[in-house]
């Protein structure tokens, strides 16, 4: 490990950077404090320096710096990603993304963007011509785009589009090699996958092209309902409903929606809820659904007042979670994918068996051209026993889950070794300096 930086940093010519130690450690930091699990493995992780290069150029001096002095490089854009994927393993330098700002061009349809600009940064500006980008994290406000493709899996839009790793929702990537003599790639049509969801192990992402869905004015609903399969065939239903234009349904069971403190005058006690945004042309089919499956529309937002008071996706996806372990630390949270059914039999069976313990939080995505319930249900943690216990009832019984409590990319959502960014990290991080210790097909790879 490198221990005097002095002519490492000399090397970077001017390029921005940050040696305080605290600030050093923050920037070392991601959201894996929502995992008991990764907590004890990742404390104390932290980075010798930070450097924020400003544009593409910048970028290739850094690459070149570190691969001739061998220093582990972990990439991070907001740091807003669960599996501790920005948390370096081995020190090294953090490669702030954030100031490659640019937005080259925008065309109906399509944005062309640089890595580091925030999701709702991004959609302002593409909404000026009447696009937006089809999915985005409920971290929307924070995230950058790099770090989405590179670490996420998709959320507000998904029940529509599907998820980043569906042929189409990534057009473009450049990534920069760490090699010493940096080579600059662009990355088109299936070879997107080469970088897709690699968590910075394959590149340095600088620039991207984005497919973009029509901006509607979107409305922003709560319906409320006395039991919470009620609210899950409507789900259903309406994720089901191809006239009815939508981006988001997030269930919850009761008692989650008591953690939802700013929405608590419009939840009825004891109900179960649907939050939802719809256009605004499709509300009136939608009001028509919730009242055919026995549920009340509590709260509308209209689209002229997008922007004020609260916005209902933040109460989704994952800051569910977020809202449930402010008011109780020892909740986590589990990530699964239910089998397509229409009697969402699975489902109903789960949201029974484990009580309380397991609160149903489903997200409706779009799979295979159908609408799938998956879930971020919250849990009650006991162990790390008694988690894995959970995890296997809901597997053998052919629910997916990418683990969300390991950093290493193939435990969680892949699950399987991909030979094809095995061959491309090969090929673009010779010495594996890019993220040590998150890519299992490299760690077990035959030399
Ligand atoms: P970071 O956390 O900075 O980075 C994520 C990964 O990408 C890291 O491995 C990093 O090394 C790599 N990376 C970053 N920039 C680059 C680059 N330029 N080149 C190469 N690699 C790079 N995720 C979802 O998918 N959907 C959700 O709805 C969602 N909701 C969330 C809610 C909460 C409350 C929290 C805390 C997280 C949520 N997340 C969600 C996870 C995360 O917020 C998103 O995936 C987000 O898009 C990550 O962006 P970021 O800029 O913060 O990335």
């Amino acid at each position: 490990r490198l221990t005097n930086w002095d002519s490492f940093i000399a090397e970077l010519n001017g390029i921005e950077t940050i040696q305080d130690p605290n600030q050093v450690a923050k920037l070392s930091q991601d959201y894996y404090t929502f995992s008991p699990v990764l907590v004890p493995q990742l404390t104390g992780k932290v980075g010798d320096l930070v450097v924020r290069p400003a544009n593409e150029a910048e970028v290739v001096q850094v690459a070149a710096v570190c691969a001739k002095y061998r220093v582990p490089v972990t990439i991070r854009g907001a740091g807003t990603g669960n599996y501790g994927q920005c948390v370096p393993l081995e020190g090294g330098v953090i490669l702030d993304m954030t100031r490659l700002q640019g937005i080259p061009w925008v065309k109906p349809g399509v944005v062309r963007v640089e890595a580091g600009v925030k999701l709702a940064q991004l959609d302002k500006k593409t909404r000026e011509i009447g696009w937006e980008i089809r999915m985005a994290p409920s971290t929307y406000r924070t995230a950058t785009i790099g770090g989405f493709i590179a670490g996420g899996s998709g959320g507000i839009g998904s029940i529509t589009y599907g998820q980043l790793r569906d042929r189409g929702n990534l057009l473009a990537v450049r990534v920069v090699t760490l090699e010493e003599e940096p080579r600059v790639l662009e990355l088109r049509g299936d070879d997107v996958q080469k970088v897709n969801h690699a968590y910075g192990t394959n590149g340095i992402i600088t620039e991207l092209e984005i497919p973009l869905g029509p901006a509607y004015p979107w409305v922003e609903a709560i319906a409320a309902f006395p039991d919470f399969m009620s609210s899950a065939h409507f789900g259903q239903a309406l994720g089901d409903a191809d006239g009815l234009i939508k981006k988001l349904i997030s269930l919850h069971a009761d008692p989650i929606p008591t953690y939802f403190t700013a929405l608590r005058p419009y939840i009825p006690e004891g109900s179960h809820i649907a939050l939802l945004i719809v256009a605004e042309g499709s509300l009136e089919g939608v009001q028509a659904l919730v009242k055919e499956y026995g549920g009340t529309i509590t709260y509308t937002k209209s689209a002229q007042d997008a922007g004020k008071g609260f916005n209902l996706a933040e109460f989704t996806w994952n800051h569910t979670t977020l809202h449930a372990r402010n008011v109780d630390p020892n909740l986590t949270y589990l990530q699964s994918l239910f089998p397509p059914e229409k009697d969402l039999a699975t489902l109903e069976h789960m949201y029974h068996h484990f009580g309380d313990e397991v609160m149903m939080h489903v997200e409706f995505l779009r799979m295979g051209g159908r609408a799938v319930p998956a879930a971020l249900q919250v849990i009650r943690f006991t162990t790390e026993e008694r988690l894995n216990e959970i995890i296997r009832y809901h597997e053998e019984r052919g629910i997916f889950i990418p683990n969300p409590h390991t950093y290493i990319l193939e435990d969680g959502g892949r699950k399987a070794i991909d030979p094809v960014q095995l061959a491309f990290k090969q090929e673009v991080d010779p010495y594996g300096l890019l993220n040590p210790g998150k890519m299992r097909a490299w760690l077990e790879r035959e030399v």
